[in-house]
């Protein structure tokens, strides 16, 4: 427990001024404080502060989590906690094609490895990630990641629940599509699995798995075609490989995955108990990663048995897709230089700030969409009453003519 007067904490040492609460550099000091807001000084939040700085769940994974260190107080009161300084990049920059596949094969591997385990480490200590998106993680040069923002995760005092109430809307599996988690607690081992392999699918392919599709006719906006596809399975790759994007990278480069991203987006989509645990990934990451590897000049390396560089046969993203407003936003807090801090990065995006942007991106792609459609209808019903116009006095003449005609016999 360390007593807020004696951290020495001051304005100028701010790295982020957030929601609930501000993260200062502590000056003299490797690590951060997160000292939350009066207004946000709870009881809630001093008791899961408590709570996880006694767990200790990084043990075995200390650089992994930014796992709060110490409660901080205040005349008794607990109004914070201390945490190591975390470094690393957005991994959220890498959730689109162009970015990702500038990153190598294997280091892209690496990063996915990272993620898991981190999960399956959580999940082994009875904690769930909540919202299991990339925005909340940063990678390194070596691979590892990061994941930040850790007083948002889910746990549990064995009385009490501390539940996650944010995910973001292009990860969530399809019973908890529509749920307000600020309501309802709803989040699980489960829905932290389906985000996992969404979030280790991106990363591999350069697209989202439900994107580029629109098997059913109803949807009409690209979030409901998204919606549509990912509550009724239809992950593309297993069952209409015609209708894959083709800025994805080809679905054979994933090699060992494939039968376990089955498992999670067809199968697992109306069956959470289908989707495969963190540990399995990691296990089917590291066959894959065995793999013996070939080189291209300008990706790096890529599986040999692919024959080819798989990533030079990705086409350039076309203008109007979903994974295009959802990339779109994904960019938004990679503006910052890199390498930034990314605790200041986590909580500078908050996840419904992204979930909110991203729909509006969908939305304004449609809106756009629509009043190109009803410019369209309208020129063609001009020109038809223009023609019409135009003839009338000819087909009145006619009329009269053969009446004319028709009179005289
Ligand atoms: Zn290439």
């Amino acid at each position: 427990m360390v007593e807020l007067s004696t951290l020495k904490l001051t304005a100028e040492g701010i790295l982020k001024r957030g929601g609930e609460g501000s993260i200062y550099r502590i000056p003299g000091s490797n690590q951060l404080a997160k000292v939350y807001h009066p207004a946000a000084r709870t009881d809630y939040r001093a008791k899961k502060v408590e709570r996880m700085t006694r767990l200790k769940v990084t043990g075995g994974m200390s650089g992994a989590v930014a796992w709060p260190d110490e409660p901080i107080t205040d005349n008794g009161k607990t109004v914070g906690f201390t945490m190591a300084k975390l470094d690393a990049k957005p991994l959220n920059r890498l959730l689109s094609n162009d970015e990702c596949f500038k990153v190598d094969w294997c280091k892209r591997l690496k990063i996915v490895r990272s993620a898991a385990v981190t999960v399956a480490s959580l999940h082994s200590a009875g904690v769930v990630v909540g919202d299991c998106h990339a925005d909340n993680f940063g990678y390194t040069d070596s691979g590892g990641t990061v994941l930040y923002d850790a007083d948002s995760l889910q746990l549990s005092d064995g009385r009490r629940l501390f539940p996650c109430t944010v995910a973001h809307d292009d990860c969530r599996p399809p019973e908890i599509a529509n749920v307000d988690l600020s309501a309802k607690s709803a989040l699980n081992e489960r829905t932290d699995n389906y985000m996992l392999a969404n979030l280790i699918f991106r990363i591999l392919m350069g697209a989202h798995p439900y994107s580029g599709v629109r098997t059913s006719g109803s949807a009409s906006s690209v979030s409901g075609a998204i919606s549509s596809t990912v509550k009724k399975g239809e992950f593309a790759y297993e069952t209409n490989p015609s209708a894959v994007p083709q800025y994805a990278a080809p679905y054979d480069v994933v090699g060992c995955l494939k039968p376990l991203f089955k498992c999670c987006f067809v199968n697992g989509a109306k069956d959470p108990s289908a989707r495969p645990a963190a540990l399995e990934w990691v296990q089917a990451i590291d066959k894959l990663s065995s793999e013996k590897m070939g080189h291209c000049a300008k990706h790096g390396s890529y599986p040999a048995r692919m024959g080819s560089c798989p990533f030079c046969k990705a086409k350039a993203p076309t203008v109007k897709r979903p994974k295009q407003a959802a990339q779109a936003i994904a960019r938004v807090p990679v503006a910052t230089t890199a390498p930034v801090n990314a605790a200041a990065v986590a909580v500078a995006l908050p996840a419904q700030t992204a979930t909110k942007a991203n729909a509006r991106a969908i939305d304004a792609a449609d809106v756009g969409w629509t009043i190109a459609k009803i410019l369209g209808i309208g020129a063609l019903v001009v020109v038809g009453i223009a023609a019409i116009a135009y003839l009338l006095p000819y087909i009145l003449m006619g009329a009269i003519f053969i009446g004319i005609i028709a009179s005289l016999d």
